[in-house]
């Protein structure tokens, strides 16, 4: 018997309730703008939360007018895909976050927003330079499991949170995926809202982009036998503590 025998790859697209969290403004989007089209056609709720304001977006801009135009940019993006709520960590964007601050704060908005399934990026990405991809992928991974939690974030609490129990984690940007979501139909559309982040991609970047995720989502496709896919790391919370299985699952 195989751990897929026993634990099948769970079905995300029979998913209602989807949180999909961000280290910056654009990276739902880049990520799984796709599949986030296929949910908001089957009619899920889509909730955002984005961790930094991405001030270090830009060389020119001033960081202030920078945070207000992403804001906005976000907004639109993450509307065109489906969103309907927004959170946005409470985070300094002066020193590099800490887990366990990101932790505390999604813990709050998982128990708000009870997903069914929770999508962020990779942490185990190798050769990811950028720490708040990092430690965010680490952050939703434990936030997902502490949130169904009573003593967290406090044991000593005289009342208790009211808990929520995340089913699957799912990992956008994975090297070495486990499920494969047709987009051949929402491919431009995706590109439609990366490039809502006017402030981030000018014409040259904007046609590097499509051509490099047009080929990512070609390779990925021909696995499927479409004309263009997103791949994912899927994994049942169950397997997210103590179990060798998730390597291979
Ligand atoms: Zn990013």
């Amino acid at each position: 018997m195989k751990i897929h025998d026993f634990l099948p790859i769970p079905d995300i697209l029979k998913y209602k309730t989807i949180l999909c969290v961000q280290p910056h403004p654009d990276d739902n989007e880049i990520g799984m703008g796709g599949a986030l089209l296929k949910f908001k056609a089957l009619g899920a709720n889509i909730a955002y939360c984005t961790v930094s304001q991405g001030k270090g977006g830009s060389n020119t801009l001033r960081s202030e007018e920078l945070v207000k135009i992403r804001q906005e940019e976000l907004r639109n993006a993450g509307t065109f895909v489906g969103a309907t709520s927004f959170y946005q960590l409470n985070l300094s964007d002066t020193h590099y976050p800490d887990e366990k601050e990101i932790t505390e704060q999604l813990v709050a908005i998982i128990r708000e927003v009870k997903p069914d399934i929770v999508f962020t990026v990779n942490p185990y990405l190798m050769y990811e330079a950028h720490p708040t991809h990092r430690k965010t992928g680490m952050a939703v991974l434990e936030a997902c499991m502490f949130s169904s939690m009573k003593h967290f974030p406090n044991p000593d609490a005289s009342t208790e949170p009211k808990v929520h129990r995340v089913e699957t984690i799912g990992f956008y940007a994975s090297a070495k995926p486990n499920v494969l979501i047709d987009i051949s139909e929402t491919f431009e559309d995706k590109l439609n809202a990366i490039f809502k982040h006017e402030s981030q991609f000018d014409a040259q970047g904007q046609a590097q982009l499509s051509q490099y995720l047009s080929m990512q989502a070609m390779t990925f496709g021909q696995n499927l036998k479409v004309s263009k896919a997103e791949a994912f790391k899927v994994l049942p919370m169950v397997l997210t503590h103590m179990m060798i299985e998730s390597e291979t699952y």
